[in-house]
């Protein structure tokens, strides 16, 4: 069979203060060397907390996500530390996520510190060459992260998750943050970065549109769920699910022939504490049916590996 870095397992709810919130609800995917698989969704949809239980920040209370077929749920001591150095994190904020009183080098070699790898001349040789890798100067390790734009900060904090050099990397909304000129420079970098290391990405955000250059498959989430899944050409072509429809609806055309109209939806995603009973999205759904309210769909295989949730889906 096909080798896969991670295979999640539903459900997957985890406590969060005395709530128990589903922020992850019945999710289960795959993702293998290489690929990138994009998880989209509007905010609220628990994008994120799926990517922090993947990066083990958060414990769930049940399920199993498996990483070169080992549970991460529960792992210790060496091999925790040993999938630490191989899954990365870039986050939305590049502002945020570096300490403005440290020089870029100190930055990028933190990593390198933690995990007790190599010594200072060994560290420094290898910033300037994560500096240059990058597309950065290695004079710029003498420096402070507010002497830099934000795409370049950005590129900081790829140079530091590529520091161990992982097998993969989370990148939660990496460029959501820059301007659409900026964006550009910053996905190009990590396909080439991609191509270069063998990096298998899981790339979360909103934007169908970002989504679309950077991702081999796209997994649609809503309100803790997949909804559906599928290489980004099937989904773009035959999406399935009325929630993926109206997502991509959104993104302007790529040709005059291209009959999708806009579908507008009200309102938002709902609170993960309380969701809507049946499909989780039928109090949005412009075409609901009366079992929406009551049923829950499952996920149903359409060809292909496209899945998706939806009562309207025939049976094959
Ligand atoms: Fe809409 Fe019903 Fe399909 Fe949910 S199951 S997406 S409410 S038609
Ligand atoms: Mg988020």
């Amino acid at each position: 069979g096909l080798k896969k870095h991670f295979a999640m397992e539903s459900p997957i709810p985890f406590r969060k203060s005395t709530q128990s919130v589903k922020a992850v609800d019945g999710v289960s995917f795959d993702v293998f060397p290489g690929e990138t698989l994009g998880i989209v969704g509007e905010s609220g949809c628990g994008k994120s907390t799926m990517a922090r239980l993947v990066n083990q920040l958060i414990t769930p209370s049940g399920g199993t996500v498996e990483f070169k077929g080992e549970n991460l749920v529960g792992m210790e001591g060496k091999k925790l530390r040993d999938y630490r150095k191989s899954i990365q994190m870039v986050f939305q904020d590049p502002f945020a996520s570096l300490d403005p009183r440290k020089t870029i080098g100190q930055l990028i070699a933190e990593p390198l510190v933690i995990h007790s790898i190599g010594n200072k001349e060994t560290r420094s040789a290898r910033v300037k060459e994560l500096l240059e890798v990058v597309g950065l100067s290695e004079y710029h390790a003498e420096r402070y992260p507010h002497e830099f734009s934000g795409g370049q900060r950005q590129r900081i904090n790829i140079a530091r998750a590529l520091a161990l050099n992982p097998d993969v990397i989370i990148c939660d909304e990496p460029v959501s943050a820059l301007d659409v000129s900026v964006q550009a420079q910053v996905i190009n970098l990590l396909k080439q970065l991609q191509k270069e290391y063998n990096l298998t990405y899981i790339f979360i955000s909103h934007d169908l549109n970002v989504v679309k250059y950077m991702c081999d498959r796209i997994a649609v989430m809503y309100l803790g769920k997949i909804v559906e899944m599928g290489t980004y050409n099937d989904l773009y072509d035959h999406p399935k699910h009325p929630y993926t429809k109206a997502l991509l609806s959104a993104i302007p055309k790529e040709s005059p022939h291209d009959k999708k109209e806009r579908i507008i939806l009200t309102g938002s995603v709902p609170s993960p504490i309380n969701p809507p009973s049946g499909c989780h999205f039928h109090e949005r759904c412009p075409v609901a049916l009366d079992i929406c309210k009551t049923v829950v769909p499952e996920l149903k295989e359409t060809g292909n590996g496209h899945v998706a949730s939806c009562h309207l889906l025939k049976d094959n």
